[in-house]
């Protein structure tokens, strides 16, 4: 409520608690993709030094959040406003996803070279992004239902008044696998993954399809979209060329038809194929050794 609104010189001067031992302080930014809107809090951390994996851009830290974790919480629409402001009000407690309990174990990713600071920001939205698409697909009572892991940025402050930027979200115990490419490279004989990307491409009406699709099980991670005019989602965007090499290479599962999909590869031009597809009896010549072999998904 009002009474517990502070402002931010309140909180550098009165309200910082002591740091727990072996910690630094960090600026969490959490996405709320319904409001296209960021939250802020100031959280503990401690990550570790040595990264436990890492990709063809990221290396990954494993992180424990410490307690006391908000301190304070501001909306805001842009990461361009992440600067301190004097004076501007606040409410606490306002990251509703980010806090597990405590001592749960996060990935800190780390991109190896130099990039913008607002790629981290946008590589956060494109995950919430393909979060709701994956909410979408799972409304179509799939098989299996997908999730993709809740994301944020946080900042973490170095001693030398420096800060280190990382995407953050849940480590996953289990095996980590890669299913798709963002070029049309299909990496396992699973139809969830792959009928997921179709089901993106056509729920957004051609305009964008999720591929790189990765993770434990269904639990997925680090996806990227391409769009069909190639314009935003950073330098894996590869436009309409991504989308053809995905067509190209995408085989209909049962998955894609169970959803009604439209099978990719046939041409709708022909009325018989459209009435098919409606009627759902569309069987591809691909497919009915696939139903044979890959009964489940
Ligand atoms: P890519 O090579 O796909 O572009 P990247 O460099 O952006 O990837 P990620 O794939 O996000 O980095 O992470 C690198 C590696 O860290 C993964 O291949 C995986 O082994 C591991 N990893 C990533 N996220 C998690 C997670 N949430 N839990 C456990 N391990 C993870
Ligand atoms: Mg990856
Ligand atoms: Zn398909």
């Amino acid at each position: 409520g009002e009474n517990n609104d502070v402002t931010h010189s309140q909180i550098l001067r009165f309200q910082m608690p002591e740091l727990p031992e072996r910690c630094e302080w960090a600026i969490a930014y959490e996405y709320n993709a319904a409001d296209d809107e960021w939250t802020r809090g100031i959280i503990a951390v401690h990550m570790e030094s040595r990264a436990f994996a890492s990709g063809a851009l990221r290396n990954a830290h494993k992180l424990t959040i410490k307690k006391n974790p908000v301190i304070y919480s501001a909306n805001f629409n842009s990461p361009n406003h992440v600067k301190y402001e004097e004076g501007k009000r606040v409410n606490q407690m306002k990251l509703p996803r980010l806090f597990g309990p405590v001592d749960t174990t996060y990935v800190a990713k780390i991109s190896k070279t130099d990039v913008n600071f607002e790629r981290y920001f946008e590589d956060v939205k494109m995950q919430m992004l393909c979060k709701e698409l994956g909410a979408r697909y799972n409304d179509n009572n799939p098989p299996k239902n997908i999730d993709f892991l809740n994301a944020w940025v946080i900042e973490i402050q170095k001693q030398n008044g420096q800060s280190l930027l990382c995407g953050l979200e849940m480590f996953m115990e289990g095996e980590f696998k890669k299913q798709n490419s963002n070029f049309g490279t299909v990496f396992s004989d699973r139809n969830t993954p792959q009928a997921f990307s179709h089901f993106t491409y056509e729920a957004s009406a051609h305009h964008l399809l999720v591929v790189d699709i990765q993770g434990v099980d269904d639990h997925y991670t680090d996806p990227q979209i391409h769009t069909k005019d190639g314009v935003g989602y950073g330098a894996g965007n590869l436009g309409e060329k991504g989308m053809e090499r995905f067509i190209k290479t995408h085989k209909c599962n049962p998955i894609c038809i169970q959803l009604d999909l439209p099978p990719i590869g046939v041409d709708l031009t022909d009325s018989r194929n459209i009435t098919r597809v409606i009627r759902g009896t569309m069987a591809l010549p691909d497919l009915v050794a696939d139903l044979d072999k890959h009964p489940y998904p």
